[in-house]
């Protein structure tokens, strides 16, 4: 089946986008997805954007530790979070006194900031290499989980991708994105949105060594 099942929802929500446990360091078009979802929000909904990666060509503020507030406070806010466990530990115990990160109980904020969600009309997009890399009292917010992975065509027909540097004979590539939760699948090329960050770009942690 092919839908567009995200796309002018226009409902706000948690989505997280991942890679199956099988293809783990492999470019599998997760964040790409992510920064679809973001182009479509902003462009066509007007969202105000906040991102953890540096973003092109458009407008965005930073997220930094100190900033959920403002997210709360801003009217149809789109927040991009790539790599969420490198701002939240996958083992982390989300505490109010969580003296992990770089600020005081950042885990338990953060947590509060996707719950309210609906409420506060913000939409999350966080990216990470497997379902299991996102902290379990996050996984339990996320309303649309997307298993994302990289194709080609060859010889005809869809292959998909098995390294994370494609060879040339590659030529364009396709997302497929498969909902977890209905099994709904939606293909994308990606191309277009490539320009919109830099995909060697090493996410800062937020945590103290
Ligand atoms: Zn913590
Ligand atoms: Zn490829």
């Amino acid at each position: 089946m092919y839908s567009n099942w995200y796309i002018n929802s226009g409902e706000s929500m948690n989505y997280i986008f991942f890679g199956r446990s099988c293809d783990l360091n492999i470019g599998n078009g997760k964040t790409v997805s992510a920064i679809r979802l973001l182009m479509h929000e902003h462009l066509i909904l007007g969202k105000t954007v906040f991102s953890n990666i540096k973003l092109n060509g458009i407008e965005y503020t930073p997220f930094t530790p100190d900033n959920i507030g403002e997210i709360l406070e801003t009217e149809n806010a789109f927040v991009l979070f790539d790599e969420i466990h490198a701002i939240i530990p996958k083992n982390d115990r989300i505490l109010p006194g969580c003296k992990k990160h770089i600020k005081l109980g950042l885990c338990y904020d953060m947590v509060q900031m996707f719950r309210q969600v609906r409420k506060n009309d913000i939409t999350t997009a966080s990216t990470a290499q497997t379902f299991g890399d996102c902290v379990y009292q996050l996984r339990v917010v996320m309303q649309q989980m997307i298993i994302c992975e990289k194709f080609h065509i060859e010889k005809g027909v869809f292959r998909k991708c098995e390294t994370d540097k494609c060879p040339e004979s590659h030529g364009n590539h396709f997302i497929k994105q498969t909902n977890y939760r209905n099994g709904e699948i939606l293909y994308f090329e990606p191309e277009m949105f490539y320009k919109f960050y830099d995909s060697n770009e090493i996410v800062k942690g937020w945590n103290k060594l």
